[in-house]
């Protein structure tokens, strides 16, 4: 029966069926999904037929690409968020309570220690641990600490975690883990007892420099809790968002095995010119955290490393950017292709030169994040813009 109304372009576009089903994961762009009668929709609410509802409680993309997270990281389910930060938001507000503490390690991403702070705004109380002495926490655990908040690799001196042993030093306080920098192919931390691995997937998890977005596994009944608090605090993903990351992670055991190598090689090389005073990376000698990294991240921590300039602050990093111009100067990470950024002037501008030095970011410090481009070319144009430096 074919009314005027069923001719109204705002009732048109739905596709036909098929038989043939798109070889490609098809976008859900929707806000919501049709429920058929009411039998249907008390099905939906009690998880006993298949189907969403609203995207911003769930969505087929959602649903997919968490259980992509949850199979890669060898956990029992995934959830994702409209960012990184809305992965960790939500995991602050899904488990703590005013009166309730969070002990974090004292080197963590800027935002995360923003974050922190504000925590300590609605009543959550936050303490420090020195992350390179894990034997410490227990004299830092309270009555009622909540979590343990660690990153596999800190940034920007790349300091790797002995997640082994501040699991084991936890003991039955759950482990919270931003593996952002390492991604499921290099460490899997719930596997190794976290209670919750996360990551902010508009870095390697997309790797495309392209997305904003945030994503995280652990047990089921955690990753419940979590999908449900973002959606009621809005840091629920988004379908594109989503697809765009799913499409992403295809490629993710190629780009990390890539990145590792050539940032290896590279470090290598740029610790040898006279032009630079320090090279931090984990895999090489001197670094304070080498007998972790190797023990942990045999074949490669990543694609970060940082250098310090020989000269006079942020004087002399004008000079390299400006020398290095083929190679964008863009405050973000693990995009595909190589960038230099400045942590004094961007992730801890927010700190005082003091509290910058306590935890030894220089004014001539230099993060590189590298990317796919060959060893060669890289290790190239590096080299000339050090070269100018005099
Ligand atoms: C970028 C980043 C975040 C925040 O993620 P967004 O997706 O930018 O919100 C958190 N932790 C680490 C280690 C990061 O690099």
């Amino acid at each position: 029966m074919e009314s005027a109304n069923s001719r109204h372009p705002a009732r048109l576009g739905h596709p036909g069926p098929s038989v043939t089903p798109p070889s490609a994961p098809p976008i859900f762009q929707t806000t919501a999904f049709d429920v058929p009668d009411l039998t249907v929709l008390h099905q939906l609410y009690d998880g006993t037929v298949p189907g969403d509802i609203y995207t911003r409680d769930s969505n087929p993309n959602h649903t997919a690409l968490a259980a992509s997270i949850a199979t890669m990281e060898h956990a029992e389910a995934g959830a994702v968020f409209a960012s990184g930060m809305g992965a960790i938001g939500s995991i602050f507000l899904a488990l703590t309570s005013a009166g309730d503490h969070v002990l974090v390690a004292d080197a963590l991403y800027g935002k995360t220690m923003q974050l922190a702070s504000r925590m300590q705004r609605l009543g959550v109380e936050i303490s420090s641990f020195p992350v390179s002495a894990p034997e410490t926490i227990s004299s830092h655990v309270r009555e009622r600490t909540r979590f343990i908040l660690v990153e596999t690799v800190s940034n920007p001196l790349v300091e790797v975690a002995d997640l082994p042993a501040i699991i084991h030093h936890a003991g039955k306080i759950p482990v919270v883990v931003d593996s952002t920098f390492t991604t499921p192919e290099l460490i899997r931390p719930v596997e190794l007892g976290a209670a919750i691995v996360f990551h902010s997937a508009s870095k390697y998890l997309n790797g495309h420099g392209d997305v904003m977005l945030g994503a995280a596994a652990g047990s089921r009944a955690l990753m419940k809790q979590l999908t449900e608090t973002a959606s009621v605090f809005g840091q629920n993903a988004n379908p594109f968002e989503s697809w765009l990351t799913q499409r992403g992670l295809r490629t993710l055991p190629l780009r990390m095995q890539q990145v590792c190598q050539t940032t290896r090689r590279l470090a290598e090389t740029l610790s040898r010119h006279k032009n630079i005073q320090a090279v931090h990376y984990p895999l090489l000698d001197g670094h304070r955290s080498v007998n972790t990294a190797r023990k942990l991240y045999p074949n490669g921590t990543g694609g970060i490393l940082s250098v310090e300039l020989r000269g006079d602050g942020f004087e002399v990093v004008n000079r390299f950017m400006q020398a290095a111009s083929g190679i964008p100067f863009s405050p973000t990470l693990a995009d595909a292709r190589t960038t230099l950024s400045h942590p004094a002037t961007t992730s801890h501008r927010f700190l005082s030169t003091d509290a910058r030095a306590a935890l030894g970011i220089r004014d001539t410090l230099v993060r590189i994040s590298v990317g796919l481009e060959p060893l060669d070319q890289l290790a190239a144009e590096l080299e000339d813009a050090l070269n100018e430096l005099g």
